[in-house]
């Protein structure tokens, strides 16, 4: 998403020379990747959508994966992206050679750049669980964001580790069409309901005749979602308050056994977490076929899973839902700045970068939907669109020869840090639970402000924050 962004953008702005290193054969980064059932954007794809390419014919509010990666392809192609892009080469390394980095790939490619945006995802390096017995499970065992198609569902007995928005999205999926299935719950979540319904017909040829009745669509979604952002960055916030009320409500009314609805109930705040969104979870858990097994898991064996008491979970096919490595960001790549710099350095023990975008040392290199940037329940696609014209503001400065090299100074990036964790104290993510928000040392490594702020941000650089060499 990020990439493609870039490789339109950049043109546009009078930088012709762009390459867009892709370590996959095809476009569409995370969609490319996660095609497990069920899953769907739970941003509403009209705001999940760059807003020089809207789309009419979104087929739902929140649109399966699918129709995403459809779209990246087609936004891709439409904008002569496809040229830019030299697919299937992973960079390796990025060294800082003078003014410009030099890049090699894991094929021993070289090449070189003034310039240089790491666009390479957030969610994006599976994160396996360190359960005993692991590797000895005798059934298809995958991540869910690599999902083997090849494993047989239907009428099958399926398990599945992890509570987070991608467990939830595979329990409604899947249930109906499974012998049993099992799913493994260490922390249970608040469930947001939204309902999901298609666009009508008549809606998108609406759509397809007046554009403005689509921008008027998205622009709807945005103002909720502003609302939201500023909720979760205020723990006292009144429209938390209702956001806990629904979930709240959620539970109560939608779980019949009481003491199924007392072990999917959090012990934590709703959106202390990253809020999962889903009309029919808690219906689907509650299928006669369906169990939610909070015993802590001991290990895996090659039968099943075995609980600690003493229980075997004879399965099929395990589904490990258990996220991503999200302090990775570019690495493995091997970054190396000013000074011989390297990023292991620079981010020991965590990733810092000011405003998310720079890193000192690290001149003319920046980051989309790098380190401490907005992640929430928002839209990815805005936030990089949001970042790239602040970016490219100062590419201008080494374009327009007036320096030639630009990275933010350590004093703005600590100065930015300090801020940062001050304002994410207040934040409902601190308020008692363990999330990927959190980073090593349990403060959220995210934006803790609202979005309107980080809008205000990135209007344009305030070069007091930079060293122009
Ligand atoms: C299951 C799931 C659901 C999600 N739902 C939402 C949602 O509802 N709303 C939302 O806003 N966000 C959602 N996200 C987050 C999503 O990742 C972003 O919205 C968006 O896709 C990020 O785009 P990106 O281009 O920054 O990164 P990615 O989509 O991760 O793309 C990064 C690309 O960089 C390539 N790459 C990485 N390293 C290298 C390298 N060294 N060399 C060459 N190529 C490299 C990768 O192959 C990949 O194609 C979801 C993520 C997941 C996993």
């Amino acid at each position: 998403m990020a990439g493609i962004l870039s490789a339109i953008k950049l043109p546009e702005a009078g930088l012709s020379d762009v390459t867009v290193c892709e370590k996959a054969d095809r476009v569409g980064g995370t969609w490319r990747e996660n095609t497990y059932p069920g899953l769907s954007c739970d941003v509403p794809s009209h705001l999940y959508s760059y807003s020089f390419a809207l789309w009419p014919d979104w087929s739902r509010r929140f649109a399966p994966g699918s129709e995403i990666e459809a779209y990246l392809e087609r936004v891709a192609a439409d904008h002569g992206v496809l040229e830019r892009v030299r697919f299937g080469d992973a960079v390796a390394r990025c060294e800082l050679s003078g003014d410009c980095w030099r890049l090699t790939t894991a094929s021993g490619h070289e090449d070189e750049a003034d310039v240089v945006i790491a666009a390479t995802g957030v969610l994006h390096h599976p994160r396996y669980p360190e359960i005993d017995g692991l590797e000895s499970f005798g059934g298809k065992m995958f991540h869910s964001a690599r999902w083997d198609h090849a494993a047989t569902l239907d009428g099958a007995r399926v398990g599945i580790i992890g509570t987070g928005s991608t467990a939830v999205q595979i329990v409604s999926a899947v249930v109906d069409r499974v012998a049993r299935l099992s799913l493994f719950q260490r922390t249970a979540q608040w469930v947001m309901p939204q309902e999901n319904p298609p666009y009508s017909e008549a809606e998108r040829v609406e759509f397809h005749r007046h554009p403005e009745a689509l921008e008027a669509v998205r622009q709807q979604q945005a103002e909720v979602f502003d609302v939201f952002s500023s909720a979760v960055v205020d723990a006292d916030s009144a429209p938390l308050k209702l956001i806990e009320r629904l979930c709240v409500a959620n539970l109560e009314e939608s779980v019949r056994d009481p003491v199924l609805r007392e072990r999917l109930r959090p012990s934590y705040r709703p959106a202390c977490k990253r809020l999962v969104i889903s009309p029919d979870f808690y219906d689907a858990i509650q299928r006669p076929n369906a169990e939610l097994v909070t015993d802590p898991i001991e290990r895996i064996e090659p039968g099943g899973v075995r609980t600690d008491d003493g229980r075997l979970h004879e399965l099929d096919v395990l589904v490990l839902a258990t996220g991503f490595k999200v302090d990775a960001f570019m690495r493995p790549m091997e970054v190396v700045g000013r000074h011989g710099t390297t990023l292991e350095q620079a981010w020991d023990p965590r990733p810092v970068a000011y405003l998310s975008i720079s890193i000192p040392d690290f001149p003319n290199f920046f980051m989309l939907n790098g380190p401490n940037g907005p992640v929430g329940n928002f839209s990815l696609i805005e936030v990089a669109e949001l970042q790239l014209p602040y970016i490219l503001q100062l590419v201008d400065l080494l374009a327009s020869g007036r320096c030639r090299q630009v990275s933010a100074t350590p004093r703005a990036l600590e100065d930015f840090e300090r801020r940062r964790e001050e304002a994410a104290r207040h934040t409902v993510w601190v308020t008692g639970c363990r999330s990927w928000y959190l980073d090593v040392r349990g403060l959220p490594a995210v934006w803790p402000w609202s979005f309107g702020h980080f809008r205000r941000m990135m209007e344009a650089p305030d070069l007091a924050a930079y060293e122009l060499a």
